[in-house]
């Protein structure tokens, strides 16, 4: 039986996550949950799943946490250290990494130093410090198994073939709700505009990201870091029916895919069973909805994100972690009604220019490096 340990578990992610885990008794313990500072929903899936301990990132909503507990009597923690300690600790042996932003690194990587098992959906950690998650995982003998749907693709078709036999691989993104808007609307786009996502149901953040393709241009380095591939061989085509999650290349010119409906349950379900594949009884793909997929180049003018990924891709170092830096703040901003959609362009393009960037040597540079980036933005945006 997997012991779990879900970091993040009040979030979109994570409550997908707990609803795999409701699919089959038996087979799975939930030894911990941590969330940033939603005590209610905590509390309500503590009283169903009865972990053992629980933690909130926040420590002032600990008093408000424990009121809701209704006689469960485990540990209740708090703050950022709190999260490491409940990611590294023996009791759980695997780990879903499902916080959002930059906020998940350090919890991430305390499970990877240990070893364990991580599913992650954390893509902007990988973002930040790839290499450095990569070298911990291998040091401690950890595995880290993508979450994301169009890693999880990549991932289960190229067991199709050997890794040095891969060539190519083609993310599929739906475009998000300004597919086909002219530069004026978006320029324009309202909060409630940008976060009608046309097919998927996602955390606030992701679905700005989706908006403006940047989720796509960090699922670009996201790629790279997990899969090896050089950025030259990692393509992105916008697919609005979200079915075809992703496509590799093999060398022979073989092309193989992974297809499902936009439902992040299957992903995960794969990453908690991974070697293996069980029934979960979630819905099928019917045969109907392949009939018109369509497939389109996206627009690089409108969505200068693509190239950002690229660009800060091929630069490396601490240039990618600037790029999510720029982004966290900028999406924020945005959210916050403080800046126009189309500025979230301007203020990474501005933050990656105006970066001189550094090897990635040390956790210590990247994090001064995302400190830099975050604070230049909110400069901009004040
Ligand atoms: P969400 O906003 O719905 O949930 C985020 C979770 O993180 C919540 O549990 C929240 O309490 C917690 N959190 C927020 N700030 C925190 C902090 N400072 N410290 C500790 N915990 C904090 O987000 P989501 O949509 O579930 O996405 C989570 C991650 O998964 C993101 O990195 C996203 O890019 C990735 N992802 C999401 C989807 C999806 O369908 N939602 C798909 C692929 C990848
Ligand atoms: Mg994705």
């Amino acid at each position: 039986m997997r012991s779990l340990c879900i970091l993040g578990s009040t979030g979109s992610i994570g409550v997908s996550t707990l609803d795999v885990v409701r699919r089959f008794p038996g087979k799975f313990r939930v030894r911990s949950l941590t969330a940033g500072r939603n005590v209610e929903k905590l509390a309500k899936q503590t009283r169903e799943f009865k972990p053992d301990r629980i933690a909130v990132a926040e420590p002032d909503k600990v008093k408000d946490l424990r009121a809701l507990l209704d006689g469960w009597t485990g540990d209740v923690l708090a703050g950022e250290d709190a999260l490491c300690e409940l990611a590294a600790e023996q009791e759980s042996d695997y780990v879903v990494s499902a916080i959002v932003g930059a906020a998940g690194l350090m919890p991430t990587l305390a499970a990877l130093e240990k070893g364990k098992l991580v599913g992650i959906a954390n893509k902007e950690p990988l973002v930040m410090c790839g290499p450095l998650m990569q070298a911990a995982a291998e040091k401690a003998g950890a595995t880290i198994l993508p979450i994301d749907s169009e890693h999880s693709a990549v991932f289960q078709s190229a067991r199709a073939g050997e890794k040095s036999e891969l060539r190519k691989v083609v993310l599929t993104c739906s475009g998000g709700p300004f597919r086909q808007a002219s530069a004026d609307t978006m320029a324009n786009a309202t909060r409630r505009e940008a976060l009608s996502h046309p097919t998927w149901s996602m955390g606030a953040k992701i679905t700005i990201d989706s908006a403006t393709l940047m989720n796509k241009a960090l699922e670009i380095v996201e790629a790279h870091f997990l899969f090896g591939v050089p950025y030259d061989g990692i393509h992105v085509w916008v697919h609005p029916q979200s079915i075809v999650h992703a496509l590799v290349e093999f060398k022979d010119g073989s092309v193989v895919a992974q297809l499902g409906l936009p439902d992040m349950r299957l992903p995960i379900q794969y990453a908690l069973t991974y070697p293996e594949r069980w029934d979960g009884g979630l819905p099928v793909l019917p045969l109907e909805r392949m009939a018109n997929l369509v497939f389109e180049e996206p627009d690089r003018g409108r969505f200068p994100s693509l190239d950002f990924a690229y660009r800060a891709g091929q630069r490396g170092g601490t240039a990618p972690a600037v790029m999510n830096a720029a982004n966290e703040v900028a999406v924020s901003a945005f959210l916050e009604d403080k800046i126009r959609f189309t500025r979230i362009f301007d203020l990474v393009g501005e933050a990656l220019s105006k970066h001189a960037v550094k090897a990635m040597d040390s956790l210590e540079t990247v994090l001064e490096a995302d400190a830099w980036a975050r604070e230049e933005v909110r400069k901009s945006c004040q």
